[in-house]
């Protein structure tokens, strides 16, 4: 691994082949198969690949915790627990939201394609990391996807008109094919950024926007440590959500579906110290096929989308972007310059590694 020196901290710079074996060696010392080490890494790997390092192999120190406190299970996969052929309730069983979210994704699209559309319900799944990454299958596949996510971990999001934290940071992704051109994947925290972006700035020593947080006292700061440490009277501040009312509207939408609907409950209970981050999912798929409207989905998509690039780029901007683009931009870069990691990130591994005897 290369190193060089950042403004703040000294950044690890690392190509994805070498973090993911890495990672595979720490997941895998922690109890789990060889293949679901691997698949876990790649995942996290594949959410810094995205620009996402909230997602990212920092996530893999808190794992390991949580495996080690007994509150996240290796080798274990869902358990069905109703199938009524296009609707499914599922339990990830506190496995490894790598794997349950993946199963999960598999018998969804083959039930969509099979009867056009499938719900599913996903409970009590260990942390699904970037959501993104189900609607992606999804649309590889030709299906529309739309899912709606809530997070049992603290309660780190502050209702609109409230002044602490009382949900988690709820994310929402819909992934829509677009015939041969790439496809739209939006997929966003309902919080006004994720609490793992956060926890990224606190370790580089970066200040954040005045209206993104709230401190313990309710009132606005710029110092994401607020929601990673906690604060002088031993409590959090917490993260407001996007888009004032309406993005709290959806944040609220996501616990309901996520956590409500699916059975794998909701947060209604103060902070505790548990590293196990739980998700539960509600996932909505369509075959535009099976819907009889494919050839005026791919026409009328291809249109609008031509008709949304002709924007002239407002003053300063690099122009429109559809969702999914920047994911995939930073893959093309960070593929080829590599990934980089803070250090206090990077120490967070190394312990995590220590802790379960893996050599990195
Ligand atoms: P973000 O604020 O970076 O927004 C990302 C979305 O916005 C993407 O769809 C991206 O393509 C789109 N986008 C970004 N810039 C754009 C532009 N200029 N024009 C058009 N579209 C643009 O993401 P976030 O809210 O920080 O969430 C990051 C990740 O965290 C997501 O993958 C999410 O699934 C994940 N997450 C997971 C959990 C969990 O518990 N599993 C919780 C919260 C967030």
């Amino acid at each position: 691994m290369a190193s060089r020196s950042g403004d703040v901290t000294m950044n690890h710079l690392v190509q994805a082949a070498p973090l993911r074996a890495q990672i595979t060696s720490i997941v895998q010392a922690a109890g789990s198969s060889p293949e679901e080490a691997h698949k876990v890494a790649a995942n996290l790997v594949m959410a810094n690949l995205s620009g996402h390092d909230s997602h990212g192999v920092g996530m893999a120190p808190r794992y390991i915790d949580a495996v080690l406190e007994g509150g996240l299970q290796p080798n274990t996969g869902i358990k069905v627990l109703l199938d009524t052929g296009p609707m499914l309730s599922l339990d990830g069983q506190r496995g490894y939201g790598q794997i349950t979210g993946e199963q999960a994704m598999l018998m969804g699209i083959e039930r969509a394609k099979q009867f056009g559309v499938c719900t599913f319900a996903l409970g009590h799944s260990h942390h699904l990391g970037r959501i993104g990454h189900f609607a992606e299958m999804a649309v590889a596949q030709g299906l529309v996807s739309m899912h709606f996510v809530n997070v049992l971990s603290r309660p780190v999001v502050a209702p609109f008109g409230g002044g602490d934290g009382r949900f988690g940071t709820n994310p929402c992704c819909i992934g829509i094919p677009m015939g041969s051109a790439p496809p739209f994947v939006l997929d966003y925290a309902t919080s006004r950024v994720a609490q793992g972006k956060m926890r990224v700035a606190y370790n580089k020593g970066e200040a954040v926007p005045q209206d993104w947080l709230i401190d313990e006292h309710g009132h606005p700061t710029t110092n994401p440590g607020v929601v990673v440490v906690p604060q002088s009277n031993g409590l959090f501040g917490a993260l407001r959500t996007f888009g004032d009312h309406k993005g709290f509207g959806m944040a609220i939408a996501c616990e309901l579906l996520g956590g409500a609907l699916t059975g794998g409950g909701t947060w209604h209970r103060p902070a505790d110290n548990q590293r196990a981050v739980l998700n539960g999912m509600l996932t909505v798929l369509i075959d535009p096929v099976r819907l009889g409207t494919q050839d005026a989905f791919e026409q009328e998509a291809a249109a609008f989308v031509a008709w949304l690039r002709e924007s002239p780029p407002a003053p300063g901007s690099q122009g429109v972007l559809l969702a999914g683009e920047p994911e995939r931009q930073a893959r093309v870069l960070r593929e080829r310059d590599g990934i980089e990691i803070d250090e206090a990130t990077w120490q967070e591994i190394q312990e995590s590694a220590r802790k379960v005897g893996a050599k990195i």
